[in-house]
C-alpha cells in the first residue's frame, strides 16, 4: 500500500507520522525546498496559537513535550486602547488556562523530522503537483529536473488553502468549491526584544481593537513579538510614505510606535496576505483520493483554530481507519461524514470571533459579560462552560460546542426573564403595601 501526501506543511507532516505507525509506505511531496535548511518567507505568519486540539494530536505521536519546550503560554488577551490603561482579560474562569504561541517554522520542522525518522516515510522536496488522475492515483510533479510522473494507491491532499489537489478534482468535475474571501487582508510587523527582554507582557495575546480593523501580537521565543494587522482590503495601499505610516500609527496605535523601530520597513516590504473560508464538497473521490486540513476547509484565523482543526482531522482520519479495519474506501467517506459539520461550525465561529476581537473586546459591556460568564463557570462547574473554553481547552466536537453554547444561552435567557418576573412581582407587592 503506497500512500502519497501532497504538501509537507503542518497537516501533511503530522499525517505522515500517524500513517507511519500503521506500517504504510508514505511519500510526502512538497513544492518548496526543505524548510529545515531553507530561508523563511518574509512576513508569512511566523507564529501561531496551538491549544488543546493541536496538543492532543501531538501527544498521540509523542511530540508534545518537544514542541511545548519553546511554547509561550498566553493566559488571556491584553487590550490596548488608543488612550488609557491596558486591560487584561483572562481566557478561563480559573485564570490559568493558556493557549500557546509557537513558531510555525519550528513546529513544521519538528513534525517533518519526526515523519522522516519513521519507518516507511520519505519526502520529496521541490515537487509541485501539477496534474492528477484521481481515479488511478497518477500524479505529475514539476521539479527542478523537469516533470516527474508517479502513482500511489492513496493520494491525500494536504496542500493548503490554495490546494492543487482540490483544483485537479475540480477540473475533473468531482468536487465543487466555494471560497468566501474576507474583505480584509493581513500584514505582519515586528516588535524586537528590548535589552534582551520582551517589550510587552509575553503571557498575553495582545489586541489593538479599532472597530473595523485591528492588530494583534504574539510573543516569540527570541523575545520579539510578531504583530499582525487585519485591515480592510485595499486600505494598506493608502499608506505609501514613511511619514504617512508613522503618522497613522502615532494616531491609531500610539504605544506601538516606540516599540517597532522597523515599522516602516516592515510595512513597506511585508506582503499583504488574503483571508477566506474554503468550502469543498465532497472531500474525497473514488475512496482513494482525499483532502484534509486547509485544502478541504481553510478558515479565517480569528479563533486561532485552523491548524488545531487540521490536526484534529488527522486524529479523526486515523480513528476512521481503525473503525474500518484500515479500508481507505470506507474510511475516507466516514471521515468526511464525521468531520464536515465540525469544520463548518468552527468556520462560523472563527468569523464571529473577528467581530469580537476587533470591536467588542474594547467595550465595558463585553467585559461585564465575560465577568458574569466566568462567575457562572465557577458557580456551575461543568454545567456552564464558555464557548472559548470549549473551543480552546477541550476536544468537544466543534458542532457540539455550538449546540451546547446555544442551549446555555437559551437557559440563561429564560433564567433572566424568570428573575426579572420575580423582581417585578416583589416590587409591585411592596408598592401596594
Ligand atoms: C495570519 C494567519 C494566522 C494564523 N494563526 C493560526 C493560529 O494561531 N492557530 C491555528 O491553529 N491556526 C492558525 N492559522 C491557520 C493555519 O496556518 C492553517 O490552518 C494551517 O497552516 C493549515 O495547515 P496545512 O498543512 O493544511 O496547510 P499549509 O500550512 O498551507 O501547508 C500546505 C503545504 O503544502 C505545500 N503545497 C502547496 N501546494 C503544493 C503543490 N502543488 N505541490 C506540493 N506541495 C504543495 C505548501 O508549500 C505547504 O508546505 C493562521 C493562518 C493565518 C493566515
Amino acid at each position: 500500500m503506497k500512500v502519497a501526501i501532497v504538501g509537507a506543511g503542518l497537516t501533511g507532516s503530522l499525517l505522515a507520522c500517524f500513517l507511519a505507525r500503521r506500517g504504510l509506505t508514505v511519500t510526502l511531496y512538497e513544492r518548496r525546498p526543505d524548510p529545515r535548511v531553507a530561508q523563511v518567507e518574509r512576513g508569512r505568519s511566523i507564529n501561531l496559537a496551538i491549544s488543546e486540539r493541536g496538543l492532543n494530536a501531538l501527544r498521540k505521536i509523542g511530540l508534545v513535550d518537544e514542541v511545548m519546550a519553546d511554547a509561550l503560554p498566553m493566559k488571556g488577551r491584553m487590550i490596548h486602547p488608543v488612550t488609557g490603561a491596558l486591560d487584561f482579560q483572562a481566557y478561563s474562569a480559573s485564570g490559568d488556562r493558556a493557549i500557546n504561541s509557537i513558531s510555525r517554522g519550528a513546529l513544521n520542522n519538528a513534525l517533518l523530522t519526526a515523519a522522516v525518522a519513521a519507518d516507511g516515510v520519505s519526502v520529496e522536496f521541490e515537487h509541485r503537483l501539477v496534474e492528477l488522475d484521481s481515479a488511478v492515483g497518477r500524479m505529475v510533479f514539476a521539479t527542478p529536473a523537469g516533470k516527474v510522473s508517479v502513482e500511489a494507491d492513496v493520494v491525500l491532499g494536504a496542500d493548503g488553502a490554495g490546494s492543487a489537489v482540490r483544483e485537479q478534482l475540480l477540473a475533473e468535475g468531482i468536487v465543487a468549491e466555494n471560497v468566501d474571501f474576507l474583505d480584509y487582508g493581513y500584514k505582519e510587523l515586528s516588535i524586537p526584544a528590548v535589552d534582551g527582554e520582551f517589550a510587552l507582557d509575553p503571557g498575553a495575546l495582545h489586541i489593538w481593537p479599532r472597530g473595523t480593523s485591528m492588530m494583534i501580537a504574539l510573543p516569540n521565543p527570541d523575545k520579539s513579538f510578531t504583530c499582525t494587522l487585519f485591515w480592510p482590503a485595499g486600505s494598506f495601499d493608502a499608506l505609501t510614505s514613511a511619514s504617512g505610516i508613522e503618522d497613522h500609527f502615532r494616531i491609531n496605535y500610539p504605544d506601538l510606535l516606540p516599540l517597532a523601530p522597523n515599522l516602516v520597513d516592515d510595512y513597506l516590504n511585508n506582503p499583504v496576505g488574503v483571508l477566506g473560508t474554503v468550502h469543498t464538497l465532497p472531500w474525497q473521490a473514488h475512496g482513494r483520493t482525499a483532502l484534509l486540513g486547509d485544502a478541504a476547509h481553510a478558515i479565517v484565523p480569528f479563533y486561532g483554530q485552523g491548524a488545531n482543526c487540521a490536526f484534529e482531522d488527522v486524529v479523526e482520519l486515523d480513528r476512521c481507519l481503525d473503525d474500518t479495519g484500515g479500508s481507505w474506501a470506507r474510511a475516507l467517506p466516514l471521515f468526511e461524514a464525521r468531520r464536515r459539520e465540525n469544520t463548518e461550525a468552527i468556520a462560523e465561529m472563527a468569523l464571529a470571533n473577528f467581530v469580537e476581537m476587533r470591536d467588542k473586546v474594547a467595550s465595558p459591556v463585553f467585559r461585564l459579560q465575560k465577568q458574569i460568564e466566568h462567575t457562572l463557570e465557577r458557580l456551575l462547574p461543568g454545567t456552564y462552560v464558555s464557548r472559548y473554553e470549549l473551543v480552546s481547552f477541550s476536544t468537544t466536537p466543534y458542532a457540539e460546542v455550538q449546540h451546547r453554547v446555544h442551549r446555555q444561552h437559551q437557559l440563561l435567557g429564560a433564567a433572566a426573564v424568570a428573575a426579572a418576573g420575580v423582581l417585578f412581582a416583589v416590587t409591585r407587592s411592596r408598592a401596594r403595601r
